[in-house]
């Protein structure tokens, strides 16, 4: 009897063992969770900084249990968890250290985690073998793009939700199957997809002719703004490839020496220049075909400039006059036309032009 109540102890003393990693990832985890569900609710003027300062003395010390935990079978999967959990409110001094830690005892789990770089506006999350450098390289483009973005059209909020950055989970795979993509339903942020096939350096178009930088370029338009509701997509998906050949261009001209931009050649063949040339926009402004959405967005371009169209978008945020579906922000063409005779009242004229009636 003894024998056998010291044997129940011992396999108790095992499972608590093998529960109080994971035990302590799901504390921090949960404490991360609580702030962003808050925040999404009501995202105020608070930026991620001002977030990071809630997190409570009892999530930081889980963490710290978590990392001189000694190795028990769960302690690669808890590493995992909390490291994930440590990207959804960017603290990177934890990632690292975790990271490190799930290098030195499960180099599977640390491989799933991968690495990742923060920047003011975004973090880029990294999973795969990618060369040293790759990630900053990567994030020095995006940080290019955010800022011809503002130069272009000064959208204020990228984030579905305000005051988060923004995420990019770039992926290294064997092939590209699919385009980089907007995911909508990350309940903090919003995020983008990004398939890549070659980890030892970031160019586009890729040998297989995918248009990479465009493709980041085109996401960030969906990341803006999408149109009518998940069902009509009013603009046909015009949207995000003109924010995308518009950026593309400006880039190529305001850009084009910087080292960043040294392998990033998609202006030859994705341009509003080319755009212009296409002859199925060659047709009267509406919003009935791609085509037709192409020639109003163009010709809004060219009447009131990409400034009062992001303005227009800036104002509609202001006055709550969107639709949210998983807090993505959808609006129509009615309500952005109001806005674009709202911030310029003396182009109502060429608006009317460029909407064709
Ligand atoms: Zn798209």
């Amino acid at each position: 009897m003894k024998i056998l109540l010291r044997f129940l102890a011992s396999l108790l003393f095992v499972a608590a063992c093998w529960a109080a990693p994971m035990q302590d990832a799901v504390g921090y985890a949960d404490a991360i969770a609580k702030i962003n569900d808050a925040h999404a609710k009501q995202p105020g003027k608070s930026t991620e900084a001002d977030l990071a300062k809630m997190l409570p003395a009892s999530a930081k010390s889980a963490l710290q249990r978590l990392l001189a935990s000694k190795p028990t079978p769960d302690l690669g999967p808890a590493l995992l968890r909390a490291g994930e959990a440590a990207l959804d409110l960017d603290q990177m001094t934890d990632f690292e250290a975790i990271r490190k830690q799930l290098l030195a005892v499960a180099p599977d789990a640390a491989a799933k985690l991968g690495n990742a770089v923060s920047r003011s506006r975004f973090i880029v999350r990294g999973i795969g073998a990618f060369e040293a450098g790759w990630l900053e390289n990567f994030a020095d483009v995006f940080d290019g793009i955010l800022a011809g973005y503002d130069e272009v059209f000064g959208f204020k909020e990228f984030s579905k939700i305000p005051g988060k950055k923004l995420r990019v989970r770039v992926h290294l795979e064997a092939a590209i199957t699919a385009p980089p993509h907007f995911g909508p339903e990350f309940p903090w942020h919003s995020e983008i997809d990004f398939p890549v096939a070659d980890g030892a350096k970031f160019s586009s178009p890729t040998e297989k002719g995918q248009m990479l930088f465009y493709g980041l370029c085109h996401e960030l338009g969906h990341v803006i703004a999408m149109w009518g509701d998940l069902k009509t997509m009013e603009d046909k998906h015009a949207w995000a490839h003109y924010t995308g050949v518009v950026l593309v261009e400006h880039l190529a001209e305001k850009a084009g020496e910087k080292p960043w931009m040294a392998t990033l050649r998609d202006v030859r063949w994705r341009s509003l220049k080319l755009e212009r040339e296409n002859a199925e926009n060659k047709v009267p402004p509406s919003t009935a075909t791609v085509g037709g959405v192409m020639s109003l967005l163009m010709a809004l371009h060219d009447a009131v400039g990409p400034k009062t169209m992001g303005a227009a978008i800036n104002r509609l945020d202001e006055q709550n006059r969107n639709r949210r579906v998983n807090h993505v922000r959808y609006y129509s063409f009615a309500d952005f036309r109001k806005a674009l005779e709202e911030v310029a009242p003396d182009k109502k004229a060429q608006i009317a032009k460029a909407f064709g009636k």
